[in-house]
């Protein structure tokens, strides 16, 4: 195992990225024989997964399937929903009661589970016995925004292991430094990211932005860390990383990362655009643009808008393969306008590097 290394994959079938994400880093092989998994989706509301919220239930599916390819017997998924929805409602509407019925796997709402307490740095949080009892613990958070901590993501997602008593604590503690700590007393193994169509802003979804991106890694730090850049933040804006990498739980430094990547990103099929995507959308000159570079752009235009530097772009972005071998003199993004006059490069492009390029631009 080699925890600075990150597998991505691209594509619009969660159950085939999945298996190809699996098969590259062979979870079977740290799983105690007999041993229990737990995998833990993230069912914050009861939403399906095109709403930009939740897990795709196809992705803890395909992980059941490839487990018991693999011999793996013993298998639970465990949730809790936040404070306010049922989680039996959430696994549902999500399509779990679905896959749980046909692989035969438990479902375990936390909110009815026992608990232990854990307390970390003076934090006391009440914990699932059963998430505490796993040999092997397999996180699928979704890489998306939030109102309060900007990004969550692999560190955030494991909140949902913990009593509401505890989530409502974390809220009073200011989430980050609780985050951090919970992470320090139950570190997951592995973590399959599902960045198929992560929401912009919103915990809850209700602005999805397809990037049909999944990866996945050992250390939720790194991973987090990269999800940050993706969303167009650097991951010294989000506390929570630096204060669980000073717990030891991983590395914050993306300059360690290795990425591993499977396969290319291509053009695939586009989220539903809500009014904000629509209107950030109106400075994009777009041409058979892969989904991965189109999301980052447009979450590096939110970033933009939320520091309220958009208004100052007075050019149209250009964005796409139809671009290739242009020498236009515009701005382009990816390098398919690497002919162009003004380039951010990458393929994809991460989305900070975009906000740092065009803020340059703006100076
Ligand atoms: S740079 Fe071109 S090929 Fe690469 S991800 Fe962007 S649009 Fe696709």
């Amino acid at each position: 195992m080699d925890r600075s290394k990150i597998y991505e994959v691209y594509g619009s079938d969660p159950g085939v990225m999945t298996r190809a994400l699996l098969e590259a880093v062979r979870p079977e092989q740290e799983i105690p024989p007999g041993g229990l998994v737990v995998l833990k989706p993230n069912l914050a509301v009861s939403k399906p997964a095109e709403s930009g919220a939740t897990t795709h239930p196809g992705i803890v599916g395909e992980t059941i399937r490839y487990l018991r390819e693999k011999g793996v017997d013993r298998m639970v998924i465990l949730e809790s929903s936040w404070i306010g929805d049922q989680t039996r409602e959430a696994f549902r509407v999500c399509g779990y009661e679905t896959v749980a019925q046909f692989y035969g796997v438990p479902l375990v709402d936390v909110k009815k589970d026992a608990y232990e307490t854990k307390t970390v740095n003076g934090i006391s949080i009440q914990i699932s016995r059963t998430a505490l009892e796993a040999d092997y613990l397999i996180n699928f958070p979704v890489l998306k925004g939030h109102c309060q901590t900007k990004m969550t993501c692999a560190l955030k997602n494991m909140k949902g292991c913990i009593s509401d008593r505890s989530k409502r604590e974390f809220h009073s503690l200011g989430l980050h430094r609780p985050i951090a700590a919970l992470n320090k007393a139950l570190p997951c193994h592995l973590t399959v990211v599902d960045g198929l169509c992560g929401d912009l802003d919103f915990e809850e979804g209700g602005t999805p932005v397809a990037a049909n991106r999944m990866y996945c890694g050992w250390d939720p730090v790194l991973l987090d860390a990269y999800g940050a850049s993706l969303l167009g933040y650097q991951p010294q804006e989000i506390p929570y990383i630096s204060m669980a990498a000073e717990l030891g739980c991983g590395c914050c430094d993306l300059e360690q990362m290795s990425l591993m990547e499977l396969n290319h990103s291509e053009q695939g099929s586009a989220a539903v655009s809500s009014r904000r995507v629509r209107r950030l959308e109106r400075l994009v000159h777009a041409s058979s643009a892969c989904s991965a570079c189109y999301a980052a752009l447009i979450h590096a235009l939110a970033r933009l808008e939320d520091k309220e530097l958009l208004g100052r772009l007075g050019e149209q972005l250009y964005i796409g393969q139809d671009y290739r071998g242009k020498a236009l003199d515009q701005v382009g993004i990816g390098s398919c306008c690497g002919n162009f006059t003004r380039c951010v490069a990458g393929c994809p492009p991460k989305a900070s590097d975009i906000v740092e390029a065009l803020e340059e631009e703006l100076e």
